[in-house]
């Protein structure tokens, strides 16, 4: 299987709650790797540019507020298959569907302060990356 990386958010809602070792103990104890990470605070900006897919969905405006109300982790993930390998240690974008052990099952509150965002595809994981990161920051 290939090596991969893929973005990773942690978002507001587990970095008031203190969660962000536990959620990296998650992905590291999957084999993943986090390879670069930074603590931001989003403006409503970037917010709305890095979800620009979702502009027409009913809940843009309120996940681009969720996402501005507390900090955020931003890290890049390397491992092998690691862009659907993280979606699966995740879990479902709605907790009440998600597997146990999984990330959003063990953690998240609601379908939107689901704790973690993961890139769903090797182009998304490429353009998100990049909208974060420059090459320098990322040592595998
Ligand atoms: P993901 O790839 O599993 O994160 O899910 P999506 O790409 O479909 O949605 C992006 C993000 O929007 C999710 O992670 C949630 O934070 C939020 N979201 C998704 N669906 C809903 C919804 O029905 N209502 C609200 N309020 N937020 C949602």
């Amino acid at each position: 299987m290939a090596i991969e990386r893929t973005l990773s958010i942690i978002k507001p809602d587990a970095t008031r709650r203190n969660l962000t070792g536990k959620i990296n103990a998650l992905f590291e104890g999957a084999g993943l790797r986090i390879v670069a990470q930074k603590r931001i605070r989003m403006t409503s900006e970037v917010a709305g540019k890095f979800y620009d897919v979702h502009r027409e969905r009913s809940f843009f405006s309120s996940l681009c507020d969720f996402m501005c109300s507390g900090p955020v982790v931003v890290q890049v993930l390397e491992g092998e298959n690691a862009i659907a390998h993280n979606r699966e240690v995740m879990g479902a974008t709605n907790p009440a569907n998600a597997a146990p052990g999984t990330v959003r099952r063990e953690f998240a509150e609601s379908i939107e302060a689901n704790s973690v965002h993961g890139s769903d595809s090797p182009e998304n994981a490429a353009r998100e990356i990049g909208f974060f990161f420059s090459e320098m920051e990322i040592v595998g």
